[in-house]
């Protein structure tokens, strides 16, 4: 196998040819962003989407609204994304912890520096990794790498790493041998999306998938 630096470009080149640029993570504004990140925890994004449209359309896109609206008008509002209950509650606690430090002020929040705003982002109750670098790459638009579940599948079945490995050493693993740039980091994180998905299904496809000049 290939030093990871050689691998991890390998595999970005391969899947940024068969997929192209793809303008991850959809969400018009920041706050957007983050309502996302919260409301896709165990569910597909056309549910998330269905739920961002229905708080669109009361204005509710928008901390200060968030912060007044009563829960379980949200909790109705949020329905289709799923656990709406749960979720209606991480959204508050993230909104609280927002006006209780930052006024209500994501940009002084993003004032940050990346360890800062991570250690932060996870003392909310409800924001776990994936959701906190999911926020600082995605809406903060500061370098860090997200991991999810598919990352970790694809990256095992190519034995690229051991099986079970914590969340922040699968981070460490692109984050110690490529650039840290936003940019790259958004698309690449997409990219493993868009494979998981499609090809690399809980049956792989591996014979449609870019990636099997891995195995070759
Ligand atoms: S589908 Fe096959 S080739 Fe594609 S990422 Fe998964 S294991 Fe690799």
């Amino acid at each position: 196998m290939k030093e990871p630096t050689k691998t991890l470009q390998l595999i970005y080149g391969a899947l940024n040819d068969h997929f192209g640029d793809l303008h991850w993570w959809p969400g018009e504004s920041s706050i957007e962003i983050i309502i996302g990140a919260i409301l896709t925890q165990n569910t597909a994004w056309r549910n998330v989407e269905i739920a961002i449209n229905r708080l669109g359309r009361q204005g509710l896109l928008d901390q200060k609204k968030l912060l007044c609206v009563k829960d379980e008008i949200l909790e109705e509002l949020i329905k289709p994304s799923g656990y709406y209950r749960i979720k209606a509650k991480r959204l508050k606690a993230f909104i609280h912890f927002l006006f209780e430090y930052y006024h209500g002020k994501l940009d002084d929040l993003f004032d940050n520096d990346i360890d800062v705003l991570r250690s932060q982002l996870l003392r909310v109750k409800g924001i776990g990794e994936e959701t906190a670098d999911s926020i600082i790459l995605y809406a903060a638009e500061k370098p860090i790498f997200v991991v999810d579940a598919y990352t970790r599948r694809i990256l095992e079945r190519h034995s690229l790493i051991e099986q079970g490995l914590k969340y922040g050493d699968i981070q460490k693993y692109f984050m110690n041998h490529l650039p840290a740039d936003v940019y790259l980091f958004k698309q690449y994180h997409g990219l493993i999306v868009n494979t998981g998905k499609t090809y690399c299904t809980k049956a792989a496809k591996c014979e449609m998938c870019p990636l099997q000049i891995l195995i070759s």
